[in-house]
Protein backbone atom coordinates (compact mmCIF):
# COMPACT_ATOMS: atom_id res chain seq x y z
CA UNK A 1 0.00 0.00 0.00
CA UNK A 2 1.34 3.14 -0.79
CA UNK A 3 2.18 5.36 1.82
CA UNK A 4 -0.24 8.05 0.42
CA UNK A 5 -2.80 5.92 0.85
CA UNK A 6 -2.91 5.64 4.69
CA UNK A 7 -2.55 9.02 5.14
CA UNK A 8 -6.41 10.31 5.55
CA UNK A 9 -6.70 14.00 3.69
CA UNK A 10 -9.22 15.54 6.23
CA UNK A 11 -7.13 17.70 9.07
CA UNK A 12 -4.27 15.77 8.44
CA UNK A 13 -0.91 17.59 7.47
CA UNK A 14 2.24 16.24 5.81
CA UNK A 15 5.30 15.13 7.39
CA UNK A 16 9.07 15.64 6.96
CA UNK A 17 10.63 13.70 4.22
CA UNK A 18 13.77 12.92 5.60
CA UNK A 19 15.01 13.38 9.17
CA UNK A 20 17.49 15.68 7.83
CA UNK A 21 15.28 18.43 6.52
CA UNK A 22 13.84 18.47 10.26
CA UNK A 23 15.50 21.66 11.13
CA UNK A 24 14.26 23.84 8.33
CA UNK A 25 10.86 22.54 8.31
CA UNK A 26 8.27 25.31 8.33
CA UNK A 27 5.88 23.37 10.17
CA UNK A 28 8.45 22.84 12.90
CA UNK A 29 6.48 25.06 15.21
CA UNK A 30 3.50 23.23 15.26
CA UNK A 31 4.63 19.74 15.22
CA UNK A 32 7.84 20.52 17.18
CA UNK A 33 8.52 17.22 17.92
CA UNK A 34 10.31 14.96 18.13
CA UNK A 35 8.73 13.15 15.38
CA UNK A 36 9.55 10.56 12.50
CA UNK A 37 8.03 11.00 8.75
CA UNK A 38 5.85 8.07 9.95
CA UNK A 39 4.32 9.69 12.44
CA UNK A 40 0.62 10.70 11.96
CA UNK A 41 0.35 14.54 12.39
CA UNK A 42 -2.98 16.19 13.17
CA UNK A 43 -3.81 19.88 13.53
CA UNK A 44 -4.15 20.91 17.02
CA UNK A 45 -7.67 22.35 16.02
CA UNK A 46 -8.82 18.56 15.40
CA UNK A 47 -11.35 17.18 18.06
CA UNK A 48 -10.07 15.87 21.35
CA UNK A 49 -11.61 12.45 20.28
CA UNK A 50 -10.05 12.09 17.29
CA UNK A 51 -6.74 13.63 18.52
CA UNK A 52 -7.03 10.84 21.47
CA UNK A 53 -7.49 7.55 18.46
CA UNK A 54 -5.14 8.93 15.66
CA UNK A 55 -2.21 11.69 17.04
CA UNK A 56 0.96 10.19 17.04
CA UNK A 57 0.36 7.20 15.99
CA UNK A 58 3.72 5.49 14.18
CA UNK A 59 2.36 3.99 10.68
CA UNK A 60 4.99 1.18 9.98
CA UNK A 61 6.05 1.65 6.29
CA UNK A 62 6.97 -2.13 6.11
CA UNK A 63 4.16 -3.66 7.43
CA UNK A 64 1.71 -1.42 7.72
CA UNK A 65 0.57 -2.43 10.90
CA UNK A 66 -2.70 -0.18 12.36
CA UNK A 67 -0.73 1.10 15.22
CA UNK A 68 2.44 1.87 16.64
CA UNK A 69 4.57 -1.26 17.01
CA UNK A 70 6.73 -1.34 20.31
CA UNK A 71 10.27 -0.45 20.31
CA UNK A 72 11.32 -2.53 22.57
CA UNK A 73 15.27 -2.06 22.40
CA UNK A 74 17.49 -0.12 24.19
CA UNK A 75 19.94 1.09 21.36
CA UNK A 76 19.79 2.04 17.10
CA UNK A 77 22.30 1.75 14.77
CA UNK A 78 24.42 4.68 13.98
CA UNK A 79 24.09 5.93 11.30
CA UNK A 80 25.08 9.46 9.51
CA UNK A 81 21.97 11.15 10.94
CA UNK A 82 23.31 9.76 14.43
CA UNK A 83 26.49 11.26 14.07
CA UNK A 84 24.96 14.54 12.38
CA UNK A 85 22.87 14.37 15.24
CA UNK A 86 25.55 14.38 17.74
CA UNK A 87 27.84 17.10 16.46
CA UNK A 88 24.47 19.22 16.42
CA UNK A 89 23.24 18.36 19.74
CA UNK A 90 20.12 16.88 18.03
CA UNK A 91 19.79 14.10 20.01
CA UNK A 92 16.33 14.60 21.22
CA UNK A 93 15.30 13.96 17.10
CA UNK A 94 17.10 10.70 16.37
CA UNK A 95 16.90 7.33 17.56
CA UNK A 96 20.01 6.75 19.17
CA UNK A 97 19.47 5.14 22.46
CA UNK A 98 16.36 4.89 24.36
CA UNK A 99 17.35 7.09 27.24
CA UNK A 100 17.63 9.83 24.88
CA UNK A 101 14.35 8.65 22.76
CA UNK A 102 12.76 6.02 21.06
CA UNK A 103 9.88 5.51 18.26
CA UNK A 104 7.53 4.08 21.36
CA UNK A 105 7.54 7.39 23.37
CA UNK A 106 7.41 9.86 20.14
CA UNK A 107 4.37 8.32 18.91
CA UNK A 108 2.28 8.55 22.70
CA UNK A 109 4.28 12.10 23.21
CA UNK A 110 2.90 13.26 20.21
CA UNK A 111 -0.42 12.37 21.13
CA UNK A 112 -0.33 14.28 24.75
CA UNK A 113 1.50 17.13 22.93
CA UNK A 114 -1.61 17.40 20.65
CA UNK A 115 -4.31 16.55 23.27
CA UNK A 116 -2.95 19.38 25.58
CA UNK A 117 -2.64 21.95 22.86
CA UNK A 118 0.78 21.62 23.00
CA UNK A 119 4.28 21.71 20.64
CA UNK A 120 6.25 18.79 22.25
CA UNK A 121 5.85 16.70 25.05
CA UNK A 122 8.11 14.02 26.92
CA UNK A 123 7.00 10.90 28.99
CA UNK A 124 8.68 10.04 31.81
CA UNK A 125 8.82 6.97 34.27
CA UNK A 126 6.47 8.41 36.79
CA UNK A 127 4.87 11.72 37.61
CA UNK A 128 6.95 12.48 39.99
CA UNK A 129 9.63 12.32 37.37
CA UNK A 130 8.48 14.52 35.01
CA UNK A 131 7.98 16.93 37.88
CA UNK A 132 11.18 16.67 38.95
CA UNK A 133 12.69 17.06 35.99
CA UNK A 134 10.76 19.99 35.37
CA UNK A 135 11.35 21.55 38.88
CA UNK A 136 14.85 21.37 38.33
CA UNK A 137 15.08 22.22 34.87
CA UNK A 138 13.24 25.51 34.74
CA UNK A 139 14.70 26.58 37.90
CA UNK A 140 18.12 28.00 39.09
CA UNK A 141 20.18 28.26 42.23
CA UNK A 142 19.29 31.41 44.17
CA UNK A 143 15.62 31.55 42.59
CA UNK A 144 12.18 31.53 44.40
CA UNK A 145 9.16 28.85 43.64
CA UNK A 146 5.65 29.59 44.77
CA UNK A 147 3.18 26.76 45.19
CA UNK A 148 0.38 25.44 47.26
CA UNK A 149 0.67 23.97 50.53
CA UNK A 150 -1.65 21.62 49.71
CA UNK A 151 -0.04 20.64 46.58
CA UNK A 152 0.00 16.55 45.94
CA UNK A 153 2.04 14.87 48.56
CA UNK A 154 5.29 13.71 46.55
CA UNK A 155 5.52 17.52 44.99
CA UNK A 156 5.42 18.75 48.90
CA UNK A 157 8.25 16.98 49.50
CA UNK A 158 10.32 17.85 46.39
CA UNK A 159 9.54 21.07 47.35
CA UNK A 160 9.89 21.11 51.17
CA UNK A 161 12.59 18.85 51.32
CA UNK A 162 14.81 18.96 48.27
CA UNK A 163 14.90 22.60 47.16
CA UNK A 164 16.08 24.29 50.06
CA UNK A 165 18.74 22.47 49.99
CA UNK A 166 19.33 22.89 46.01
CA UNK A 167 19.70 26.91 46.76
CA UNK A 168 15.50 27.66 45.83
CA UNK A 169 13.45 29.08 48.26
CA UNK A 170 9.64 27.58 48.43
CA UNK A 171 6.81 29.74 49.23
CA UNK A 172 3.43 27.74 50.11
CA UNK A 173 0.23 29.82 49.98
CA UNK A 174 -3.74 28.62 49.27
CA UNK A 175 -3.66 27.73 45.63
CA UNK A 176 -7.47 29.90 45.28
CA UNK A 177 -5.93 33.42 47.45
CA UNK A 178 -4.86 35.23 43.84
CA UNK A 179 -3.85 37.94 46.43
CA UNK A 180 -1.39 35.63 48.51
CA UNK A 181 0.01 34.65 45.41
CA UNK A 182 0.38 38.30 44.49
CA UNK A 183 1.92 38.91 47.51
CA UNK A 184 4.82 35.81 47.54
CA UNK A 185 5.92 37.15 44.27
CA UNK A 186 9.43 38.07 44.44
CA UNK A 187 12.45 39.83 41.60
CA UNK A 188 14.02 35.94 41.73
CA UNK A 189 10.46 33.84 41.60
CA UNK A 190 11.46 31.66 38.29
CA UNK A 191 8.06 29.38 38.84
CA UNK A 192 4.77 28.83 40.23
CA UNK A 193 3.54 25.74 40.59
CA UNK A 194 -0.10 24.94 40.95
CA UNK A 195 -2.58 22.25 40.47
CA UNK A 196 -5.54 22.69 38.09
CA UNK A 197 -7.84 20.82 40.90
CA UNK A 198 -6.52 19.88 44.69
CA UNK A 199 -6.24 16.32 46.17
CA UNK A 200 -8.16 15.70 48.33
CA UNK A 201 -10.63 18.61 48.58
CA UNK A 202 -11.33 19.47 44.72
CA UNK A 203 -10.00 23.54 45.11
CA UNK A 204 -10.33 24.87 41.84
CA UNK A 205 -7.63 27.82 41.89
CA UNK A 206 -7.88 30.27 39.20
CA UNK A 207 -5.61 29.41 36.61
CA UNK A 208 -5.77 32.00 34.01
CA UNK A 209 -5.67 34.87 36.83
CA UNK A 210 -2.50 33.07 38.22
CA UNK A 211 -0.38 33.05 34.06
CA UNK A 212 -1.36 36.30 34.04
CA UNK A 213 0.20 37.27 37.29
CA UNK A 214 3.00 34.91 36.44
CA UNK A 215 3.44 36.83 32.72
CA UNK A 216 3.61 40.23 34.17
CA UNK A 217 6.24 38.78 36.63
CA UNK A 218 8.39 36.87 34.02
CA UNK A 219 8.46 34.13 35.65
CA UNK A 220 6.52 30.29 34.47
CA UNK A 221 3.51 28.65 35.14
CA UNK A 222 3.97 24.92 35.92
CA UNK A 223 0.47 23.73 35.84
CA UNK A 224 -0.51 20.03 37.03
CA UNK A 225 -3.40 18.97 35.22
CA UNK A 226 -3.41 15.17 36.61
CA UNK A 227 -6.81 15.39 37.86
CA UNK A 228 -8.85 17.45 34.99
CA UNK A 229 -7.07 16.12 32.18
CA UNK A 230 -6.88 17.93 28.70
CA UNK A 231 -10.21 16.52 28.14
CA UNK A 232 -11.97 19.19 30.85
CA UNK A 233 -9.29 21.97 30.77
CA UNK A 234 -6.05 22.82 28.34
CA UNK A 235 -3.63 24.96 30.90
CA UNK A 236 -1.33 25.79 27.60
CA UNK A 237 -4.78 28.28 26.54
CA UNK A 238 -5.18 29.83 29.51
CA UNK A 239 -1.75 31.10 29.42
CA UNK A 240 0.39 28.29 31.72
CA UNK A 241 3.83 27.38 30.13
CA UNK A 242 4.47 23.94 31.22
CA UNK A 243 1.51 21.71 32.08
CA UNK A 244 3.06 18.30 33.66
CA UNK A 245 1.00 14.84 34.21
CA UNK A 246 0.88 11.98 36.44
CA UNK A 247 0.08 9.65 33.33
CA UNK A 248 -0.58 6.89 36.24
CA UNK A 249 -4.12 8.34 36.78
CA UNK A 250 -6.33 9.32 34.13
CA UNK A 251 -4.30 9.24 30.76
CA UNK A 252 -3.27 5.71 30.90
CA UNK A 253 -6.93 5.01 32.89
CA UNK A 254 -6.57 1.51 33.38
CA UNK A 255 -4.27 1.38 36.93
CA UNK A 256 -1.59 -0.70 35.26
CA UNK A 257 1.37 1.40 34.60
CA UNK A 258 3.17 4.31 36.27
CA UNK A 259 3.73 7.24 33.99
CA UNK A 260 4.69 10.89 33.90
CA UNK A 261 4.21 13.28 30.84
CA UNK A 262 5.42 16.80 30.36
CA UNK A 263 3.73 19.45 27.75
CA UNK A 264 4.67 23.04 26.58
CA UNK A 265 6.59 24.63 23.85
CA UNK A 266 10.21 22.89 22.34
CA UNK A 267 12.44 25.34 24.03
CA UNK A 268 11.11 24.56 27.86
CA UNK A 269 10.65 20.63 26.57
CA UNK A 270 14.27 20.55 25.34
CA UNK A 271 15.71 21.97 29.35
CA UNK A 272 13.41 19.44 30.55
CA UNK A 273 14.31 16.72 28.91
CA UNK A 274 18.39 17.43 29.21
CA UNK A 275 16.97 17.34 32.87
CA UNK A 276 15.52 14.08 32.48
CA UNK A 277 18.35 12.31 30.64
CA UNK A 278 20.24 13.07 33.66
CA UNK A 279 17.89 11.95 36.44
CA UNK A 280 17.06 8.75 34.19
CA UNK A 281 13.57 8.72 34.25
CA UNK A 282 12.99 6.83 30.90
CA UNK A 283 9.57 5.40 30.26
CA UNK A 284 10.04 2.15 28.59
CA UNK A 285 9.08 1.17 25.06
CA UNK A 286 6.12 -1.41 26.63
CA UNK A 287 4.95 1.25 28.87
CA UNK A 288 4.44 3.46 26.39
CA UNK A 289 2.32 1.11 23.91
CA UNK A 290 0.58 0.75 27.09
CA UNK A 291 -0.56 4.63 28.02
CA UNK A 292 -0.78 4.53 23.97
CA UNK A 293 -3.29 2.37 23.94
CA UNK A 294 -5.44 3.67 26.90
CA UNK A 295 -5.18 6.88 25.62
CA UNK A 296 -7.15 6.44 22.46
CA UNK A 297 -10.62 6.44 25.03
CA UNK A 298 -9.52 9.14 26.49
CA UNK A 299 -12.29 11.48 25.95
CA UNK A 300 -14.71 8.72 26.65
CA UNK A 301 -13.50 7.32 30.33
CA UNK A 302 -13.15 10.94 31.12
CA UNK A 303 -16.51 12.25 29.87
CA UNK A 304 -18.14 9.28 31.78
CA UNK A 305 -16.34 9.83 34.65
CA UNK A 306 -17.25 13.61 35.18
CA UNK A 307 -20.65 12.44 35.08
CA UNK A 308 -20.75 9.80 37.86
CA UNK A 309 -18.98 11.89 39.76
CA UNK A 310 -21.04 14.68 39.48
CA UNK A 311 -24.36 11.96 40.10
CA UNK A 312 -22.40 10.93 43.24
CA UNK A 313 -21.98 14.84 44.36
CA UNK A 314 -25.45 15.34 43.95
CA UNK A 315 -27.00 12.15 45.59
CA UNK A 316 -24.57 12.44 48.55
CA UNK A 317 -25.12 15.93 48.66
CA UNK A 318 -28.44 15.28 50.34
CA UNK A 319 -27.54 12.66 52.62
CA UNK A 320 -28.06 12.99 55.99
CA UNK A 321 -25.53 10.69 57.07
CA UNK A 322 -23.23 13.39 54.62
CA UNK A 323 -21.90 16.72 56.21
CA UNK A 324 -20.34 17.72 53.42
CA UNK A 325 -19.42 17.25 49.75
CA UNK A 326 -16.60 18.66 47.50
CA UNK A 327 -17.12 19.00 44.26
CA UNK A 328 -17.16 22.19 42.08
CA UNK A 329 -20.57 21.31 40.08
CA UNK A 330 -22.22 21.59 43.23
CA UNK A 331 -20.94 25.47 44.06
CA UNK A 332 -20.64 26.98 47.57
CA UNK A 333 -18.48 29.48 48.68
CA UNK A 334 -15.04 27.11 48.05
CA UNK A 335 -16.30 28.16 44.32
CA UNK A 336 -16.73 31.26 44.66
CA UNK A 337 -13.83 32.69 41.94
CA UNK A 338 -14.63 29.83 39.59
CA UNK A 339 -13.30 30.51 36.13
CA UNK A 340 -16.48 28.39 34.48
CA UNK A 341 -15.57 28.72 31.34
CA UNK A 342 -11.85 27.28 31.79
CA UNK A 343 -13.65 23.97 32.31
CA UNK A 344 -15.29 21.16 29.41
CA UNK A 345 -15.66 19.41 33.07
CA UNK A 346 -14.62 18.75 36.28
CA UNK A 347 -13.41 15.30 36.27
CA UNK A 348 -14.31 12.01 37.97
CA UNK A 349 -12.99 12.95 41.47
CA UNK A 350 -15.44 13.57 44.49
CA UNK A 351 -14.82 13.75 48.22
CA UNK A 352 -17.33 14.11 51.15
CA UNK A 353 -16.93 14.21 55.00
CA UNK A 354 -18.75 11.31 56.63
CA UNK A 355 -20.62 12.06 60.14
CA UNK A 356 -19.20 10.50 62.68
CA UNK A 357 -15.39 10.91 61.99
CA UNK A 358 -12.78 8.85 60.73
CA UNK A 359 -14.09 5.79 62.49
CA UNK A 360 -17.34 5.84 60.62
CA UNK A 361 -15.90 6.92 57.57
CA UNK A 362 -13.76 3.37 57.86
CA UNK A 363 -16.47 1.46 58.78
CA UNK A 364 -18.67 3.04 55.44
CA UNK A 365 -16.08 2.16 53.21
CA UNK A 366 -16.02 -1.66 54.87
CA UNK A 367 -19.59 -1.83 53.56
CA UNK A 368 -18.88 -0.30 49.61
CA UNK A 369 -18.64 -3.73 47.59
CA UNK A 370 -18.04 -1.64 44.07
CA UNK A 371 -15.19 0.46 44.62
CA UNK A 372 -11.71 -1.01 45.42
CA UNK A 373 -10.27 0.37 48.65
CA UNK A 374 -7.02 1.83 47.19
CA UNK A 375 -5.03 4.89 46.84
CA UNK A 376 -4.33 6.59 43.30
CA UNK A 377 -7.20 7.36 40.81
CA UNK A 378 -8.74 7.86 37.27
CA UNK A 379 -8.98 4.04 36.48
CA UNK A 380 -11.48 2.54 35.20
CA UNK A 381 -12.66 0.97 38.30
CA UNK A 382 -13.54 3.30 41.36
CA UNK A 383 -11.29 3.47 43.77
CA UNK A 384 -12.34 5.17 47.58
CA UNK A 385 -9.95 6.43 50.02
CA UNK A 386 -9.46 8.39 53.03
CA UNK A 387 -6.55 10.68 52.89
CA UNK A 388 -6.31 10.80 56.66
CA UNK A 389 -4.83 7.28 56.82
CA UNK A 390 -3.00 7.35 53.44
CA UNK A 391 -1.64 10.28 50.78
CA UNK A 392 -2.07 12.65 54.38
CA UNK A 393 -1.45 10.35 57.13
CA UNK A 394 2.14 12.29 57.88
CA UNK A 395 0.10 15.60 58.49
CA UNK A 396 -0.84 16.75 61.99
CA UNK A 397 -4.32 17.52 63.22
CA UNK A 398 -3.74 21.59 62.62
CA UNK A 399 -2.08 21.07 59.54
CA UNK A 400 -5.48 19.12 57.96
CA UNK A 401 -7.41 21.82 59.61
CA UNK A 402 -5.34 24.80 57.78
CA UNK A 403 -5.68 22.73 54.40
CA UNK A 404 -9.88 21.97 55.31
CA UNK A 405 -9.37 18.36 55.90
CA UNK A 406 -11.80 17.16 58.70
CA UNK A 407 -12.27 13.76 60.47
CA UNK A 408 -14.86 11.52 58.16
CA UNK A 409 -13.11 12.78 54.84
CA UNK A 410 -13.63 10.34 51.78
CA UNK A 411 -12.09 10.65 48.44
CA UNK A 412 -13.82 9.05 45.75
CA UNK A 413 -12.38 8.37 41.88
CA UNK A 414 -15.31 7.42 39.76
CA UNK A 415 -14.64 5.23 37.26
CA UNK A 416 -16.90 4.25 33.91
CA UNK A 417 -18.98 1.82 36.08
CA UNK A 418 -22.65 2.51 35.66
CA UNK A 419 -23.92 5.13 37.88
CA UNK A 420 -26.92 3.53 38.95
CA UNK A 421 -24.83 0.77 40.74
CA UNK A 422 -22.16 3.57 42.05
CA UNK A 423 -25.07 5.03 43.85
CA UNK A 424 -27.04 2.27 44.62
CA UNK A 425 -23.82 1.21 46.51
CA UNK A 426 -23.18 3.79 48.48
CA UNK A 427 -26.72 4.18 49.19
CA UNK A 428 -26.54 0.65 50.68
CA UNK A 429 -23.38 1.48 52.58
CA UNK A 430 -24.56 4.03 53.80
CA UNK A 431 -27.64 2.46 55.83
CA UNK A 432 -25.20 -0.12 56.84
CA UNK A 433 -23.95 2.54 59.36
CA UNK A 434 -27.20 2.99 60.87
CA UNK A 435 -27.95 -0.68 61.08
CA UNK A 436 -24.77 -1.87 62.25
CA UNK A 437 -23.34 1.40 64.37
CA UNK A 438 -19.43 1.41 63.85
CA UNK A 439 -18.55 -2.01 63.16
C1 LIG B 1 -0.27 10.76 41.58
C2 LIG B 1 0.04 12.20 41.40
C3 LIG B 1 1.35 12.65 41.20
C4 LIG B 1 2.53 11.70 41.21
O1 LIG B 1 2.49 10.84 40.14
P1 LIG B 1 3.23 9.39 40.13
O2 LIG B 1 2.88 8.86 38.79
O3 LIG B 1 2.65 8.61 41.27
O4 LIG B 1 4.67 9.65 40.32
C5 LIG B 1 1.55 13.99 40.98
N1 LIG B 1 0.55 14.88 40.98
C6 LIG B 1 -0.74 14.49 41.18
C7 LIG B 1 -1.82 15.51 41.18
C8 LIG B 1 -1.03 13.14 41.41
O5 LIG B 1 -2.29 12.76 41.62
Amino acid sequence: MADEQRRTAIGFEEGRTTRASWFNDLTRSRFAGPVTEHNRLLARSVSPETLAVHAGTYEDPLTGSVGTPIFQTSTFLLDDASYAAFSDGAMRDVPIYTRYGNPSQWAVQEKIAALEGGTSALVTSSGMSAIASTVYALTNAGSHIISAYDVYGGTYNLLHEDMPSAGREVTFVDPTDLDAIRAAMRPETQILLFETLTNPLLKAPPIREIAELAREHKALLVVDNTFLTPLNMQPLKLGADVVVHSATKYLSGHSDLTAGAVVGKRKFLDRIWAQALRFGGTLEPLACFLLERGLKTLALRVRQQNENAREIAKYLASHRRIAQVHHPELGGDQYAGLERDSYAGFGGMVSFEVRGGDDAALAFMRHLKVPYVATSLGGVESLVSMPANTSHSSLTARQCALIGIRPGLVRYSAGIENVHDLVRDLEDALDALDDGGLR
